[in-house]
């Protein structure tokens, strides 16, 4: 079935497509009906909104995609909006959680008291010394830029071995020295000696940054903001096909216009558009279009590697399990690389007489730990905790698995070829655009996912798409580091 769309003649506002309801899709969905530039209509796959930042219901509670927070960097104008959007209910809420290191806790964000008392003095020494010969540590004659060299070098061995590079095994699945350089540029927000001990003074009284410690936190959960950028969306008259997927893209040719495919429960519908906007997985477009890609894009689509995640919910029969928000084991012993527990990141407090904890597992799509079933991965946690010195107060009531087949972009050395490759290929398509963490293979926040939304929104100048203004945008999101 095609719809019947009208045609767009010059004088009438261009037909925007946006794929992928997650952040940027929405963000950009609302901006461009509330400036009324461009008649729009968002395609999500998902009966939800907000992709890996959204959120869904189980057993009566609502449960983020892994821990989830709006953090203060975030572009003031952008916060601003999402204030009005959500009002008093986006809290301001204080960090507090803990990092497993050489068998104990010590507070994350850093405190200096804290990591005086708790930290392992041989990990304190270790560190001192490391900071103390920096100036002597050299890279090896043409030793590669890697992920580990580039920490090595301004961390030194101490942080390295024991925490960045068993924590990139887990997250990654790479060896360290496998990994680009980029990757601990963008990843690590504390990359050098400095930066560290600028983030440990950042918790003393008179040093703190305004935000620093804090984050921004949906009173019903994360999934909020997504939900509330659609509801301000669709009042500005965008519209919205959610549970329907991207099957087919057909670019235009003389005056058709592009032509998209769409899936809802094996029932098919076409769709057409001026514009086109994806937040798809940047490798998907090649498979994507009606056109067979080249062997050279085919390749280039599966050098780009996203990796996965499992997120594994235990609901407790306890009021809570620890007074922290989130716990990070970076160490190997330890499996899951993080544990959240949901109802300490806002101030409801709900349920009543239970709580659930989130484990997030990274792993390879298809893998071994991505078939295992909901009881043995229930039971992987369980084992996790109890090695780690914080064991379930009692069996786990029930168990839910989620999988995220996109997590976190894996940069391995090299990577940047394939992946101009892609970027070359999806620029030269007429009126289209690749924006968002998977459509830029960005390690990015939501908060960057925003920026990119505002920014796509600005560069279109009426039917035409100012792509001189987004290579500027481009350098700009170039700079984004993650913020943890
Ligand atoms: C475990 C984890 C923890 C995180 N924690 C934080 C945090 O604390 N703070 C923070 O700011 N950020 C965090 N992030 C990052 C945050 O989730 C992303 O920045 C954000 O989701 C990016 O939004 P996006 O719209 O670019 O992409 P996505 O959220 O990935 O959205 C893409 C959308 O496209 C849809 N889609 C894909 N294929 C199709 C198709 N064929 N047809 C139709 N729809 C399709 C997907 O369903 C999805 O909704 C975290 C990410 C992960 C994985």
């Amino acid at each position: 079935m095609v719809d019947p769309l009208p045609a767009s003649p010059r004088s009438q506002l261009p037909r925007v497509v946006v794929l992928g309801g997650g952040p940027a899709g929405l963000g950009a969905a609302w901006q461009l009906a509330l400036q009324k530039k461009a008649r729009v209509t968002l395609i999500e796959q998902n009966a939800w909104f907000g992709g890996n930042a959204g959120s869904f219901e189980w057993e009566g509670q609502s449960l983020d995609f892994g821990s989830h927070r709006l953090h203060p960097a975030c572009e003031p104008k952008i916060l601003a909006d999402l204030k009005r959007l959500l009002g008093p209910e986006l809290l301001d809420r204080p960090r507090h959680g803990r990092i497993r290191m050489l068998g104990r806790f010590i507070h994350f964000p850093l405190k200096p008291l804290d990591l005086l008392l708790r930290l392992d003095p041989r990990f304190g020494l270790g560190m001192a010394w490391d900071g103390a010969t920096k100036r002597f540590r050299r890279a090896a004659p043409g030793e590669p830029d890697t992920f580990a060299s580039v920490l090595r070098q301004n961390l030194g061995p101490t942080m390295c071995e024991r925490f960045y590079f068993p924590y990139a095994r887990k997250l990654w699945g790479r060896e360290p020295s496998e990994l680009s350089g980029i990757q601990a540029r963008k990843r690590v927000s504390a990359g050098t000696v400095l930066k560290l001990l600028r983030k440990v003074l950042n918790a003393v009284p008179g040093l703190k940054k305004p935000g620093s410690g804090r984050f921004w936190y949906p009173r019903g959960g994360y999934g909020q903001l997504s939900d509330a950028l659609a509801r301000a969306a669709t009042l500005a008259g965008a519209e919205f096909l959610i549970e329907h997927r991207v099957k087919l893209l057909e670019p235009p040719a003389g005056h058709l216009p592009w032509r998209i495919w769409v899936d809802r429960g094996g029932r098919e519908h076409v769709l057409e558009a001026d514009h086109v906007w994806s937040t798809l997985p940047i490798s998907l477009i090649p498979r994507l279009l009606k056109s067979e890609p080249s062997e050279a894009i085919a390749a280039a689509a599966a050098r780009t590697r996203y990796r996965a995640m499992l997120l594994i919910y235990l609901r407790l029969p306890v009021e809570q399990f620890t007074e922290y928000d989130a716990h990070y084991f970076p160490e190997a012993e330890i499996t899951i690389t993080r544990l959240s527990e949901p109802k300490n990141y806002s101030d409801r407090r709900l349920p009543k007489g239970a709580t659930t904890l989130c484990a997030e597992l990274p792993c390879e799509a298809g893998d071994r730990l991505w078939k295992s079933t909901d009881a043995e991965l229930g039971e992987l946690v369980a084992a996790d905790l109890a090695r780690a010195g914080i064991p379930l107060p009692a069996p786990a009531t029930a168990v839910k698995v989620m999988r995220l087949p996109q997590a976190y972009p894996i940069y391995p050395n090299g990577y940047e070829a394939p992946l101009a490759e892609l970027d070359r290929f999806a620029d030269a398509l007429p009126n289209f655009l690749t924006y968002g963490r998977q459509g830029l293979f960005a390690h990015d926040n939501t908060h960057h996912a925003l920026a990119m939304a505002y920014a796509a929104v600005d560069c279109l100048q009426g039917h035409d798409f100012d792509r001189a203004a987004w290579a500027r945008h481009r350098d700009v999101f170039a700079t984004h580091v993650v913020e943890d």
